[in-house]
C-alpha cells in the first residue's frame, strides 16, 4: 500500500479520509481517486480545507522542511495562494510539537480575522489550540475618557497602578470562552463592555495559555516585546513566528521607534506644576517660548546638543538652576508626585523620555524638526529585527510582494544563515493579465510641469475610453492626481471617483459599491501610490479592468530619505542603499497597487505603467521577474487585443 506523511493525495491533492479497517486498524483513502493509502509519521491534518491546491502543497512542504531546520523562510508568495492556512498549518504543527507558540503578526485588522476563522477551523480537528487575537491595547480599550489621549499608554498604566481604571481586570468567563473557541478581538471587546472588563486584559489573560497569538508586529518588534513577553510568561526562544504583509514591517519598525515632542509639551507640563515647582516652571516656559522660535520651514538636521543649549540659554540668569541632566530628573521626580496625587498628567514624563533619547549616541538616529514638531527617528531597522529573528525558535516572513528578498533580510536584520529564501510564481493563468509600459512619459520631479500633466491626461483618457469596465489610476501624490485626474474628468464623461485623505472603513466600502454599480458603463477611480486604496483592499469579481500606474513614487529628497538613503549607503555600499531607500520602496507601491487588479483566478485585466523609466535597466533590475512589462508603441491596439479574446472566450 502506498504510503503518505502529508494528509493529501499526491496525486489530486485531495485531503485524504480515515477508514476503520477490519482489524480495527486505521487507514486512509483518497475521496476521488478512491486509493487506499497508509499514513505514516506525526498527524498532519490540520490544514483547515478540503482540498490543498498544487502550489498550497509546495509551500506547505517548504514551510515545514524550513521549521523543521529552525530556518526563516522568507517567501515572496503572490495572492491567491492561500498563504494564511498554509502557514498556520506549518507554524502550528511545529509549535504542539515542539512547545512554541505562534506568533502571527499582521498589520491589518481584516486579516487578524481571517486568521482566526481559519484557526477555528483547525481547532475543529484539535482542541489543543488556544488562539488569543491582540489588536493594540488603545483599539481594545473601553475607558472612553483614556483611550483617545495622545498619551493613552501613561494614562492606562498610571491608572492601572492606581486602580483608577474601573475596567482593570479580566473576567473569567470571557477568558475561558475566548479559550474554548477563537474570537477575534471585536466579540472580546462586545463582550468586555457587557461585563465591564478590559478587553485587552481579557486577551492577554488568554494569551498565557495561547497556542497562537494573532496580534500586531509591535508586540514583537517594538519596546512593548519584553512586557508582553513577560505577561504571558514566554520567551523568545520558544516563539515561532509568522510576519504576514512583511514588506510593511521596515516602515512600522521605524515608526515604532519614532518620538515626537511638541513645543505646547513645555507650556502644558509648566502650568502644571507652576504652584508646586515655580522655578523648574519657569524654566519650561521660556524654553516653551525658544522652541517656538524654531524654524520648522528649515527641515535640517539638529544636533544632539540643541535641547540643552535652549535649556542653558534659558536658565543661565538663574542662580538655582540645576545641571542639564539634575533638570530631566527633576522632571521625573515632579511627574512621580503628581501622580501621588491622583494626577495623570504624562507632559513632563514624555519631555524626560523624549530628550533622553534625543541624548544618546545612537549612530542611526536622525534628529530634525518639521510641521511644529521635534522628531527622533531610528533609521536602522535591523538592529531591532535581529534581536528578534537571531533568538525565536523559528519563522516565516512573508508577502506578495516581498521583493527582493535580500532587501528584507537586510533592512530586518535576519541571519543570513537563518535565510531560505521562496519565490513562488502566481496561481492565476498568465494570459488574464496584460502587463505594459510606455516610453513617451515619465513624472520625475525635473520634469513636471503643464504639458507633462497634459500628456498624461490625454493618454489615460484615450485608455479609458477603450476599456469595457471599471479603471483604477494610481497617482505618485495628491498634487498630481488633482493635476491629471480633473483634467480627465473635464475630457471623459465617466464616473469619476476621487480618494480622500485619511478615508474610513465605510467610505471605502462605498467607493467599492459605486465601482460595482457603475460597472457596465465604466467608472475611473483616482487613488494614490501607497494609499488606502491601493493595498489591503480586495476589488474582487474583476471590479478593475485596467490599472494604470502614472508615475514612480520614488520619495521626494527631504531630510529624512537622504538621511536614509546616506545611512543605507554607508551599511550596504551606493547601488544597494539607493535603491533600498528609493528604488525598491518606491517600486514596492507600483506592486500593491498593480496587484488590485486581479484577486482571482477567473479574473482579466490590463496593467499599464504609465513611466519610460521602467524600461531603463537601472530600474528594470528592481521589478520581480514575473513583472516586466512590455513595451508597446500602440497601447490602443494591445489593449483591443486582449480585450477582444476575452469576449470570444466569455461566448
Ligand atoms: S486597563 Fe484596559 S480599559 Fe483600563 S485604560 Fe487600560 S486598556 Fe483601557
Amino acid at each position: 500500500m502506498e504510503k503518505n506523511t502529508e494528509g493529501f493525495c499526491k496525486n489530486c491533492h485531495a485531503l485524504l479520509r480515515p477508514v476503520k479497517n477490519r482489524d480495527g486498524s486505521i487507514s486512509y483513502i483518497c475521496p476521488r481517486c478512491k486509493r487506499n493509502i497508509e499514513r505514516t509519521g506525526e498527524s498532519d491534518d490540520l490544514f483547515p480545507f478540503e482540498k490543498l491546491r498544487p502550489i498550497q502543497s509546495e509551500f506547505l512542504r517548504d514551510a515545514r522542511n524550513a521549521l523543521a531546520g529552525k530556518k526563516i523562510m522568507m517567501a515572496n508568495a503572490p495572492t491567491g495562494l492561500g498563504k494564511t492556512a498554509v502557514a498556520l498549518t506549518a507554524t502550528v504543527e511545529y509549535g504542539l510539537k515542539n512547545g512554541c507558540i505562534v506568533f502571527f503578526m499582521t498589520s491589518r485588522q481584516s486579516q487578524h480575522k481571517i486568521a482566526i476563522e481559519t484557526l477555528a477551523r483547525m481547532r475543529k480537528k484539535t482542541n489543543k489550540i488556544v488562539v488569543a487575537d491582540m489588536i493594540g491595547k488603545k483599539s481594545m480599550c473601553i475607558a472612553d475618557n483614556i483611550k483617545n489621549s495622545r498619551f493613552f499608554e501613561e494614562l492606562c498604566a498610571a491608572s492601572y497602578r492606581t486602580h483608577v481604571c474601573k475596567f482593570a481586570h479580566a473576567s473569567p468567563e470571557i477568558v475561558r470562552k475566548a479559550k474554548e473557541k477563537p474570537m477575534d478581538a471585536d466579540e472580546i471587546i462586545k463582550l468586555g463592555i457587557a461585563q465591564k472588563s478590559c478587553p485587552y486584559m481579557c486577551a492577554t489573560d488568554v494569551g498565557k495559555d495561547a497556542t497562537v497569538v494573532v496580534c500586531d508586529y509591535n508586540y514583537i518588534f517594538s519596546d512593548l516585546s519584553e512586557i508582553v513577553l513577560q505577561k504571558l510568561g514566554a520567551d523568545i526562544e520558544n516563539l515561532v513566528l509568522v510576519v504576514d504583509e512583511a514588506h510593511n514591517l521596515p516602515e512600522r519598525i521605524r515608526a515604532n521607534y519614532t518620538q515626537i515632542l511638541r513645543p505646547e509639551d513645555f507650556k502644558e507640563a509648566s502650568g502644571m506644576i507652576s504652584k508646586i515647582d515655580p522655578m523648574v516652571a519657569g524654566i519650561l516656559n521660556r524654553m516653551y517660548g525658544k522652541l517656538t522660535q524654531h524654524n520648522f520651514q528649515d527641515e535640517g538636521k539638529l544636533d544632539r546638543g540643541f535641547f540643552e543649549e535652549i535649556y542653558r540659554s534659558v536658565s543661565a540668569e538663574n542662580l538655582a538652576a540645576l545641571s542639564f541632566t539634575d533638570f530631566l530628573e527633576k522632571l521625573e521626580m515632579l511627574n512621580a508626585f503628581l501622580e501621588k496625587q491622583g494626577i495623570f498628567e504624562p507632559w513632563l514624563e514624555n519631555i524626560g523620555k523624549f530628550i533622553k533619547r534625543w541624548n544618546t549616541n545612537e549612530d542611526a538616529l536622525l534628529r530634525f524638526a518639521k510641521e511644529g514638531k521635534f522628531i527622533c527617528e531610528s533609521l536602522d531597522t535591523s538592529t531591532v529585527g535581529r534581536k528578534v529573528f537571531e533568538k525565536c525558535s523559528a519563522g516565516l516572513i512573508m508577502s506578495a510582494t516581498l521583493h527582493p528578498l535580500e532587501m528584507y533580510r537586510d533592512l530586518l536584520g535576519v541571519p543570513e544563515e537563518r535565510c531560505m529564501y521562496k519565490y513562488y510564481m502566481s496561481p492565476f493563468p498568465k494570459e488574464n493579465r496584460l502587463l505594459l509600459t510606455v516610453r513617451h512619459l515619465t513624472s520625475r520631479y525635473s520634469a513636471r510641469n503643464k504639458e507633462m500633466y497634459e500628456s498624461y491626461s490625454a493618454s489615460i483618457t484615450e485608455i479609458i475610453k477603450n476599456v469595457p469596465g471599471n479603471v483604477a489610476v494610481f497617482y505618485t501624490s495628491y498634487q498630481m492626481m488633482a493635476e491629471i485626474g480633473n483634467r480627465i474628468t473635464e475630457m471623459c464623461k465617466k464616473l469619476h471617483i476621487f480618494e480622500q485623505s485619511g478615508m474610513t472603513k465605510s467610505q471605502k466600502i462605498s467607493v467599492l459599491n459605486e465601482l460595482r454599480e457603475n460597472r457596465d458603463r465604466g467608472a475611473v477611480l483616482h487613488a494614490v501610490l501607497g494609499g488606502s486604496l491601493s493595498e489591503g483592499i480586495d476589488f474582487r469579481d474583476n471590479l478593475l479592468s485596467c490599472v494604470i500606474i502614472v508615475g514612480i513614487p520614488v520619495s521626494p529628497p527631504n531630510v529624512e530619505t537622504v538621511s536614509l538613503e546616506n545611512f543605507l549607503k554607508q551599511k550596504y555600499g551606493d547601488e544597494k542603499g539607493y535603491a533600498y531607500a528609493r528604488i525598491c520602496p518606491a517600486f514596492n507601491k507600483v506592486l500593491q497597487a498593480a496587484g488590485r487588479c486581479i484577486r482571482s483566478e477567473k479574473d482579466r485585466g490590463v496593467i499599464i505603467l504609465m513611466d519610460a523609466r521602467f524600461n531603463y535597466p537601472g530600474y528594470r533590475k528592481y521589478l520581480p521577474e514575473d513583472f516586466i512589462p512590455e513595451n508597446v508603441t500602440d497601447i490602443r491596439s494591445a489593449m483591443a487585443r486582449f480585450f477582444g479574446s476575452m469576449q470570444g472566450k466569455e461566448r
